[in-house]
């Protein structure tokens, strides 16, 4: 190795080591379940984004398997060129048909849909309005874009208006975007109010529904459906690796929009389509969404359960209203402690400090999904008063 690189990740590794954010990756043995072995320990996992415990449905899995005998492993090549196959156009039919609008197109992760969506939509002479703690994704398509951006603080809809007048006659075009569920917090963005500010101002209007598809809204139809605001949002950006079970990301919208996508998105263009059995698993995780309601009820049933429980044992859960509750307790290193005493005593619940929240804000982020037994939450609960207690947390 060439020793100027040896020099600089040897220093940058240390630094991380010295302020205690060098990470070794925990490792699943085994299926990604509610109860599950890392690292060679058995624990109640509050880690995961299988909301709905999709990704060892039984269809999911049959319909994945039947696919790869029939059509193999790889598309081997992008969707432009030969690797379009009539799954992936059956399954962006699907997702369109779901989210009641013109058309989707699938790409290959949530992060791709977001950086690819803003970064080919905007250019340096257009305006990107953001709310401060919007995905990684949507922060890099911006940066990609080059167009001018416009950082509001989280859910400030009065300095979200103060920009949108700031910018009334701006030449090129402006774009309102947020996350639907914010995924350290768990809070849902005020979308109604925020919906008609962009109306109000002409602005174009995008969500990320990464956490909100296949939890939020009717059958898991998302944010856009849960405050019944049917064809006021230009762009929805979804994920099929979290609820959905599977892998990837889509934009759904207007026939033009993804007719655009399909000419200009680069992650579109160069980069390999899914593999058959991805489109196979998620079509089916569209079936369950809407013929099993059951795991929608008892995500939502779970969800309430846990709630109260932290809430009752004097837990600080911020302004969380999904199934994804943070436990907010300070500084980073105790954050950290935290999440490995609980690890040691059979619970997983990532700590999660500076630089993906402020330092006074860090955390542990707890998930829970529809197939935790209330045992399982019961155990964790146990579990959380007695350290929590012991750190005196609560
Ligand atoms: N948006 C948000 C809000 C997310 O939390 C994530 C995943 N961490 C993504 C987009 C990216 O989705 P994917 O994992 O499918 O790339």
């Amino acid at each position: 190795m060439s020793s100027a690189l040896d020099a600089f990740l040897s220093a940058e590794l240390d630094a991380l080591r010295q302020k205690k954010l060098f990470r070794k990756l925990r490792l699943l043995d085994g299926r990604q379940l509610p109860e599950a072995s890392f690292d060679g320990r058995c624990v109640v996992n509050l880690s995961s984004n299988n909301y709905l415990g999709l990704s060892t449905h039984p269809r999911l899995i049959d319909a994945s398997r039947r696919v790869t005998e029939e059509l193999g492993v790889g598309s081997g090549a992008v969707r432009t060129i030969a690797g379009t196959m009539k799954i992936h156009m059956e399954l962006e039919e699907a997702i369109a048909r779901f989210k009641q609008v013109e058309a989707s197109v699938v790409f290959q992760s949530g992060f791709t849909a977001n950086a690819g969506t803003v970064s080919s939509l905007l250019g340096k002479e257009d305006l990107i309005i953001s709310d401060e703690l919007n995905h990684a994704s949507i922060i890099d398509g911006c940066r990609l874009s080059r167009a001018e951006i416009r950082v509001f603080p989280h859910k400030e809809l009065n300095r979200l208006e103060d920009i949108l007048k700031e910018t009334t006659g701006f030449a090129g075009k402006r774009l309102v975007i947020t996350d639907g569920v914010f995924s350290m917090e768990g809070d849902i963005a005020p979308l109604p109010q925020i919906v008609e500010l962009a109306e109000k101002h002409g602005a174009i209007m995008m969500i990320d529904d990464a956490h909100s598809s296949g939890v939020l809204g009717k059958n898991g139809r998302g944010t856009v459906d849960h405050f019944n605001l049917q064809g006021r949002v230009d762009i929805q950006v979804g994920t099929l690796s979290k609820a959905i079970g599977s892998l990837g990301g889509y934009v759904c919208g207007s026939r033009n929009l993804v007719d655009f996508l399909y000419h200009r998105a680069r992650p579109f263009l160069f980069s390999t389509s899914h593999p058959p059995a991805v489109a196979a698993s998620c079509l089916a995780a569209f079936q369950v969404l809407q013929e099993e309601p059951v795991w929608l009820e008892q995500l939502w049933g779970n969800t309430r359960f846990f709630k109260d429980g932290l809430n009752r044992l004097g837990f600080d859960t911020g302004q969380s209203e999904t199934p994804i509750t943070p436990i907010i307790v300070g500084k980073g290193d105790l954050a950290m402690r935290f999440s490995d005493e609980l690890f040691a005593e059979g619970v997983f619940a990532q700590g999660i400090g500076y630089p993906t929240v402020p330092e006074a804000r860090s955390r542990i982020r707890t998930i829970v999904t529809a197939t935790h037994t209330r045992k399982q939450l019961e155990f964790a609960l146990d579990v959380l008063q007695r350290v929590g207690k012991r750190l005196g947390i609560i």
